[in-house]
């Protein structure tokens, strides 16, 4: 195929087959263009216009282009449309290219860089609230390693899990990109395949202690040799993106599985922790949680809220560093205000170690760094101050010889562009000084020369200008031009224009000469710092990178503070017993919306409840009418939760939270419809996992679970679920339901209760009154509900008739339930099957089956049946 292409279209082709799925951006003088199916993507997404060069294969071939100066835009919306792309540029320029090859010779183009948005580290293309993460992932005899990395601050952790947490652990993280072995078979969809040979546990090993220059990695933690193998996966691809400019990486933290309170996929997205259902931040957990001044605290924050603590003493100290703030209103004013001035150091450093750094970058390592020592120096260093501060304290110093030096080479305000030089401070070199005083004075020199010819010529119109074509020139009227054209006038024409005549002096020429040769001298003497200053930074990255962490981690206390102040909130109390004491809690994100709506005029408080389970009191089935607040009171005490475990204060007049190992949200099917599988499939899916997983130490909620399938299905599945978790799981639990008939569990049960959310008829109107009260619903409301939502008077009143005929039916028969009465309890039930089981078990055990005849043996066969 490509026998028929340009020489062109030959080096696109074979640019675009090492592209490996991504989009190729090709450059062409001040273009990027692409074509092909490329074009057609791009055209799309951006919606730039989509046109044709030129044939191939005899059509024509599909084209669109985007300027190189503003492609950083077109990039971004690429990125954030899911796609990765391939920058080729040119790499030698047009006058080398007909050295090597004559005059018809094509420019030489390589791919210098992926852009993928796991890789990121371009400030205009990262979210600076949201870590960028990219992970890789493999399996190593049913362990799961994974490795991931936030590129644009060089953070990177590996982890192990049983190969069927994966998908919980990769929910956690949220990662951008999730690169595996292209031979595994159970990969995450959509995660990028790379050669098997990238992921082993040696070559991984090897590749850290490569990086981190160290004989070995024991110094970091000890890591699995599924973590290794995942690492050297994730170091191959970035090799493999970068083309060789490794990106920052700080040295692997280890990170144990139960470290983390443990909640899967489903879990995460039905209490909206970091993206609400509608996608995006608004009406999420974080969004009504963070009050962080800086990106780099917001993004800590996030990763906090998704993989809250399960130890202890961990949550303990940050609460003490947030309830120091929380009672200092004056030093957390301080504080705040002096984090909101500080720059993204973590961020400002990625780049630089990615080789994208600027003269902008090293100015905020070095103003951030300054006003990290400042902000330790401020704070008091009261005996009561927080263990948590006393460690973290000292990581905001200690730079002082780098900053002095950054100090003293950069100007104040340090360009974003290095290629114009101008950043380096007056006074760090005297040899460069003098190289601007020649400018200096050459350049007034040719103020002076100006001010020479005209007084010379007599042509008061006279000017010396410069252009990036001719350099300096004289430049007359051409009406005037006569007078510079005789021979003896000193003066040499160089063009013509339409109104105006340019010429060249000896003179001018030689001051023309000092500034481009002390200019250029100048340029390269800057570079040369540029780089200096680079390795000075890089040699000081590890500590700069913990001065940011130890920031964000301060502005996430302080933030954590302001929102406790804010909104009255109160810190939890951590124990160890499997206790769940919320008083008054309220949900963070259903009160935000309705102080909103107060705001605009609405009337709506919230009403805060109690939940109050303890070892005997474990489990509350909640009755009651549609929207009467149910679903909300399940969700607060789930986020109280896990904003405690996070190290957070919570929406509460007081909480108890008895630690939690496993956290579990799920909702019943219809309300997830955005799903692909059969809704009921996925919940009773979701639902197993629960049965399966949740210890005594474990926290659920299941909201409405049963209700995707016929009523007696549910209610039987509802029963069944109920039952299971309060004699097998033991653990605590709230549980939603519109069943009445479940209500009857609570004599069977001895650690459930019956609780309802409370609802009035007045002057024939539903009032909901979002209270929880203990008992059970008296009654449904479904055609209250109905009539508040406009449902017409004929439909309501016909309803009306028809549940009167249905409630005669249920009092007469015993209703959906009837027969219920006599159902063996759960325990027995199950003790009773496995009884039988053994009795089977020891039949056939003790059958000799050479001792058979064929009709013996069918014979039994048949007993066995018809007892099993
Ligand atoms: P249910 O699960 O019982 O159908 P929801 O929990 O979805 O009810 O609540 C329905 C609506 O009622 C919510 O969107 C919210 O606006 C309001 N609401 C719920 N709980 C409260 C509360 N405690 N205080 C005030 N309003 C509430």
């Amino acid at each position: 195929m490509a026998g028929s292409a340009t020489p062109m279209m030959a080096q696109y082709l074979a640019l675009k087959a090492q592209a490996e799925g991504c989009l190729l951006f090709y450059r062409m003088g001040d273009f990027f263009e692409l074509f092909f199916d490329d074009a057609r993507i791009a055209a799309s997404v951006l919606d730039i216009a989509l046109t044709s060069r030129g044939e191939h294969d005899g059509a024509p071939i599909p084209m669109c282009g985007v300027p190189v100066h503003s492609a950083e835009g077109y990039l971004a919306r690429l990125i954030r449309a899911g796609q990765r792309v391939a920058i080729a540029e040119q790499v030698e320029t047009p006058e080398e290219a007909k050295k090597r090859g004559g005059s018809k010779a094509l420019v030489a183009r390589d791919i210098v860089r992926f852009v993928t948005a796991g890789t990121l580290t371009e400030d205009a293309l990262l979210e600076p609230r949201r870590a960028n993460v990219l992970a890789a992932v493999c399996e190593l005899r049913g362990v799961c390693g994974i490795a991931h990395v936030d590129i644009s601050t060089g953070y990177m952790e590996l982890e192990e899990c049983p190969a069927h947490d994966v998908t919980a652990a990769l929910a956690r993280l949220d990662a951008r990109e999730v690169v595996v072995p292209e031979d595994w078979l159970e990969a995450p969809t959509d995660a990028i395949a790379r050669p098997r040979a990238g992921f082993s546990s040696d070559g991984g090993g090897e590749d850290l202690r490569r990086i981190h220059g160290v004989a070995t990695l024991d110094g970091f933690g000890s890591f699995g040799r599924a973590m290794l193998a995942a690492a050297g996966g994730l170091i191959a691809y970035l090799e493999h993106v970068g083309r060789g400019t490794m990106p920052l990486l700080l040295p692997p933290v280890p990170r144990e599985c139960g470290d983390t309170l443990a909640m899967d996929a489903a879990t995460r997205s039905s209490l909206e922790i970091i993206e609400s259902s509608q996608g995006g931040r608004a009406g999420s957990l974080i969004d009504a949680v963070d009050r962080c001044v800086t990106g780099a605290g917001a993004r800590q924050l996030a990763e906090d809220l998704s993989a809250p603590l399960t130890r202890k003493e961990l949550i303990d100290e940050r609460l003490a560093l947030v309830a120091w703030l929380h009672d200092d209103a004056i030093l957390r004013g301080d504080i705040r205000s002096a984090l909101r001035a500080l720059p993204d150091i973590g961020r400002a450093l990625g780049r630089i170690a990615a080789g994208r750094g600027s003269p902008r970058d090293l100015g905020q390592v070095r103003d951030g760094l300054e006003q990290a020592r400042a902000l330790r120096d401020r704070l008091p260093g009261s005996a009561d101050r927080p263990a948590l501060l006393d460690r973290l304290l000292p990581a905001l110093g200690g730079h002082g010889a780098l900053t002095d030096l950054l100090g003293r080479a950069l100007v104040p305000q340090p360009p974003t562009e290095r290629g114009q030089g101008g950043f380096i401070a007056e006074g760090y070199d005297a040899a460069l000084d003098d190289l601007r005083r020649t400018s200096g004075s050459a350049r007034r020199a040719i103020a002076a020369l100006e001010a020479r010819y005209r007084v010379e010529t007599g042509v008061a119109a006279l000017k010396i200008r410069h252009n990036g074509v001719l350099g300096y020139f004289i430049e007359v009227p051409a009406r005037h031009a006569d007078a510079l054209m005789t021979p003896d006038s000193g003066f040499t024409h160089r063009q013509t224009m339409a109104g105006a005549v340019r010429f060249n002096s000896l003179g001018l020429h030689e001051e023309a000469g000092r500034i481009a040769e002390a200019g250029g001298h100048a340029l390269a003497a800057e570079e040369a710092h540029f780089e200096e200053l680079v390795e000075a930074v890089m040699a000081a990255r590890m500590a700069i990178a913990a001065t940011a962490a130890a920031l964000a981690r301060i502005d996430v206390a302080a933030g954590q503070a302001e929102r406790a102040v804010e909104g009255g909130w109160t810190r939890p109390r951590i124990v160890l017993e499997s206790v769940l004491q919320v008083q008054a809690g309220r949900h963070p994100v259903v009160e935000a919306a309705l102080m909103a709506n107060r705001r605009s005029g609405g009337a709506e408080r919230f009403v805060a409840n109690d939940c109050m389970l303890a070892a005997n009191d474990r489990l509350w089935l909640i009755g009651g009418p549609n929207m009467g607040g149910k679903s909300t009171f399940l969700r607060q005490n789930a986020l109280i939760v896990l904003l405690a475990q996070a190290g957070g204060f919570v929406p509460a007049a007081s909480a108890v939270i008895g630690l939690t190992d496993r956290l579990f949200s799920r909702v019943g099917a219809s309300d997830n419809l955005a799903r692909g599988r059969s809704t009921f499939m996925v919940e009773m899916v979701e639902t197993a996992a629960i049965l399966s997983q949740a210890t005594d130490r474990s926290f659920v909620i299941l909201d409405e679970v049963g209700r995707g399938t016929s009523t007696y299905d549910g209610l039987a599945l509802a029963w069944a679920v109920v039952e299971a978790v309060h004699e097998t799981n033991r653990c605590r639990c709230l549980f939603a339901t519109h069943y009445h008939e479940l209500t009857r569990l609570a004599e069977s049960c001895d650690a459930l209760s019956l609780h309802h959310v409370r609802a009035r008829e007045w002057k024939g109107d539903l009032v909901l009154l979002h209270e929880l009260a203990p008992g059970p619903a008296d009654r449904s409301y479904g055609i209250a509900v109905a009539r508040l939502a406009g449902l017409p008077p004929k439909v309501i009143s016909r309803a009306k008739a028809v549940l009167d005929k249905l409630e005669k039916g249920r009092a007469q028969t015993g209703g959906l339930a009837a027969g219920l009465g006599d159902l063996p309890l759960f325990a027995a039930a199950a003790e009773a099957e496995e009884a039988q089981c053994d009795i089977l078990r020891d039949r056939l055990q003790a059958l000799d089956v050479d001792a058979l005849s064929p009709r013996e043996a069918l014979e039994t066969l048949y007993e066995l049946k018809r007892e099993a």
